[in-house]
């Protein structure tokens, strides 16, 4: 197969595992900054260029696309798209999976539980809404934020509405949620592959952090999802439309709630803690579409 990464950085570890693992089982692997490329839109006629020379048709493409460059990576994964041929990740669900939002609206939506979650237009009522959210401390966060940045436990009124007050300043969306004490400040990560489980982590934050980001030094070990929480995750990854994702849940009294679904999942973490070959199953799974795709297209030849 002739396959097309898409990704900023070359030399970051998710980009050059998928890489390599292209490459050992035999594949050409090209890796395309998807912020260089110009898109070129006629009619029955799509081109797209990188560094100013075309990017011959790949028959896969594996997007990995930055939360700051959502809206130009999803245009350059949209023009692929056009071209039909198999991808990792579609751009609709992209854009979708970044909104956290409305990847919990999703969820809700379809009978996955989830920290309640409060979206407001103004500060008004913000003390019953937060009472309605089971009281402090309550989480508030960014829409579109990553690595823990934005993720904010405000304890007080005042901490919550000065948060508040100084993000939409800034003109950025923010959320209020309900803090799940009882995950004590630990999340579990799992990766789907085409409604398989193939890896899953615990991320615990350090002590006196509630983020159990691995960028905010938390530490993380492999674990085993239950039953319930293996379904959970697997429906998540349906309703979003996505084949491969990572899965962030908390453990609460209630039962796993959803927090996040990650469609571009970094593969440092839970490759080495794991020890799992993500990227070799990612590989696999494109080479199962694109068989799957090839017989289609014998079957239509035929009939
Ligand atoms: P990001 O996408 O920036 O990583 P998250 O929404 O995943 O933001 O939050 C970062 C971390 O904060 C999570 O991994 C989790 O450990 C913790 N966290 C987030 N929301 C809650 C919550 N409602 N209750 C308890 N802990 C939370």
């Amino acid at each position: 197969m002739k396959i097309v990464i898409l990704s900023r950085g070359p030399q970051l570890y998710s980009t050059q595992s998928l890489f390599r693992a292209a490459l050992r089982r035999g594949h050409q692997s090209r890796i395309v900054d998807h912020t260089r490329c110009h898109l070129l839109v006629e009619k029955g006629k799509m081109t797209i260029y990188h560094d100013g020379f075309v990017v011959d048709q790949p028959d896969a493409i594996i997007p990995r696309i930055g939360t700051s460059v959502t809206a130009r990576g999803a245009a350059v994964i949209s023009q692929f798209e056009s071209l039909d041929l198999i991808t990792t990740v579609g751009s609709s669900p992209l854009i979708q999976a970044r909104d956290k939002l409305k990847t919990l609206q999703k969820m809700a939506g379809n009978g996955i539980d989830v920290p309640g979650t409060a979206y407001l237009s103004s500060n008004e009522n913000l003390l019953s809404v937060i009472d309605r959210l089971g009281g402090f401390p309550v989480v508030i966060k960014l829409l579109e934020g990553t690595h823990g940045i934005g993720v904010i436990l405000a304890e007080t009124l005042k901490s919550a509405e000065a948060t508040i007050e100084a993000f939409q300043k800034l003109k950025e969306r923010v959320i209020i949620q309900e803090f799940i004490a009882e995950a004590r400040g630990a999340d579990i990560r799992a990766i789907v592959i085409a409604g398989q489980v193939v890896a899953s982590m615990k991320r615990q934050a350090k002590a006196g952090e509630f983020r159990s980001n691995l960028h905010r030094g938390a530490t993380a070990t492999p674990v085993q999802l239950t039953k319930q929480e293996e379904e959970i995750v697997i429906k998540a990854t349906k309703v979003m439309g996505l084949e491969i994702a990572g899965v962030d849940l908390l453990r609460s009294e209630r039962g796993p709630l959803i927090m996040e679904i990650n469609a571009s999942p970094g593969l440092e973490g839970i490759e080495t803690t794991t020890g799992t070959d993500v990227a070799g199953k990612i590989i696999k799974f494109l080479e199962r579409r694109f068989r799957m795709q090839k017989e289609a297209a014998r079957k239509r030849n035929r009939d």
